[in-house]
């Protein structure tokens, strides 16, 4: 298995460094806001990746931690008199209850900041202690970058062009530009912990580096986030960690690219942020995640309502396509294939073999549906349909789409009716109209019928002695 290593900047073959259990992290969400899209994509780009370890055969230990504690969280907890950890834990059971809806499975373990003080101070201790970092007057203790030659690896870059890119704030005590906090002291009022240096709280990048040193150990296979955590972040985990574990923190750095929605930057000044449920509201979760997925993880992604509307699309031709396999194999009651041979599932692992190309299996799925759809060999039809229901079977876990069939297109429908203002019931009496102005011969009101419905969106196909309706948008070229 190749996975590109941002460390190395290249693709490099994956062996896990013990032969138990792949060790993965993937730095999540902080709750000072609704999780939105990009929270969605890096969420679901880590479910389909350490499924697919599990697929291949692998134990693994997927973490994904929460921060649970920041200056925006106190100041809206003040805001709404409350206490900040009260207001986390409510955000954190929120964002727990969308992601449950848009992947198949969550981390195995999702820490909070709040219950890793104690080993926060530990670990903050003990790179004093090493000499790696210096407590201030004021009760700051910052990590001295100087003392960590490796500094910059990650993101390639140099110690002396990085102090041009580091904000320098005048009154920090700080030794040096690059050196960042560890522990940022707080007034006695103020919400905060106290340690040996007072009252304070942790800096951000320690609690991803002891929250991984706690649960998944020294090393790790896998340490993964959006690519906006490259620097200064990631390269700062890897500067404490190291400093303090004397040995390489992650193998491989896996990092998702970022989102924009309409070509701009997503924020909520831009008034263009899309939280995971503004999106859920108007699209079935298996949408997002054909979108999400049908995109390469590391490069860019543009949310547009276009691009949304054709994987909405595509899925629909999907399960429809799939309901006729159902309703065909059914009918023939042809048996399930066996284990073994399944060209689905291989051409499935050697994109997935390749830096998880997923959206590469993706498009190769379209033509093998399409390939299917235009078999006339009744024979060949009815084994391909066996061979490709199964790979998407023991796919799921991984897609998290291509389940139930009824349910999406039954989903869809209602949404398209709604929108469309028609109800089912008047479509199928009018379908009920037409047969009969059909059975009397008069053509010019059965077209009519045909062509009113069209012009309101619904598409009529007579197929086999009956009748059956469509949204005509989800079957609009793609
Ligand atoms: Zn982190």
């Amino acid at each position: 298995m190749k996975i590109y290593n941002v460390l190395n900047r290249k693709k490099e073959e994956f062996r896990p460094l013990d032969a138990e259990t792949v060790k993965i992290y993937a730095c999540g969400i902080t709750v000072n806001g609704d999780a939105h899209l990009g929270h969605a994509r890096q969420a679901i780009i880590f479910n389909m990746i350490t499924e697919y370890f599990r697929y291949a055969g692998y134990k693994v230990k997927y973490v994904r931690n929460y921060t649970d504690i920041d200056d925006k969280i106190i100041d809206q907890a003040k805001a709404l008199h409350i206490d900040p950890l009260e207001l986390s834990r409510r955000r954190i059971a929120e964002t727990d209850a969308v992601m449950t809806k848009i992947l198949t499975n969550d981390a195995d373990v999702k820490p909070r900041v709040s219950d890793y003080i104690g080993p926060i101070i530990l670990f903050v201790q003990k790179l004093v202690e090493k000499d790696c970092a210096y407590v201030t007057p004021k009760g700051d203790v910052y990590y001295s970058v100087k003392k960590f030659p490796r500094y910059g690896k990650l993101s390639n870059r140099k110690v002396e062009d990085l102090v041009s890119a580091v904000r320098i704030d005048e009154n920090e005590e700080k030794r040096d530009y690059l050196d960042f906090a560890l522990w940022k002291s707080v007034g006695p009022e103020d919400f905060g912990w106290d340690s040996p240096w007072g009252k304070g709280r942790p800096g951000w990048h320690i609690e991803c580096s002891t929250m991984i040193n706690e649960i998944l150990g020294q090393q790790i296979d896998i340490h993964g986030g959006g690519r906006d955590l490259i620097f200064p972040h990631h390269e700062n985990e890897i500067a404490q960690s190291e400093s303090l574990n004397n040995c390489q923190l992650a193998q491989f750095w896996i990092h998702n690219g970022l989102i924009t929605v309409n070509g701009q930057k997503m924020g909520k000044s831009l008034n263009n942020f899309i939280t995971i449920n503004d999106l859920l509201e108007k699209y079935h979760p298996e949408v997002i995640r054909f979108f999400i997925l049908s995109h390469h993880y590391s490069s860019p992604l543009d949310l547009t309502y276009d691009l949304l509307e054709i994987a909405e699309r595509n899925l629909y031709y999907f399960y429809t396509s799939i309901s006729h396999y159902r309703k065909y194999i059914n009918a023939v009651e042809a048996m399930p294939p066996e284990e073994g041979d399944n060209n689905v599932l291989s051409v499935f692992e050697t994109c997935m073999q390749e830096d998880f190309n997923i959206s590469k299996f993706l498009s190769e799925l379209f033509v093998i549906f399409t390939g299917i759809n235009r078999e006339k060999k009744a024979e060949v039809k009815q084994g391909k349909i066996m061979t490709l229901l199964y790979a998407l079977e023991k796919l799921y876990p991984i897609l998290g789409m291509f389940g139930d069939p009824g349910e999406f297109i039954k989903n869809a429908k209602e949404k398209y009716l709604a929108l469309l203002n028609i109800k089912e019931k008047e479509i199928l009496e009018l379908i009920h109209v037409r047969k009969e102005a059909k059975s009397n011969k008069d053509y010019s009101k059965s077209d009519e019928i045909r062509n009113d419905l069209l012009n309101r969106g619904i598409l009529l196909m007579d197929t086999a002695g009956e009748t059956v309706w469509d949204i005509k948008s989800l079957y609009s070229k793609t």
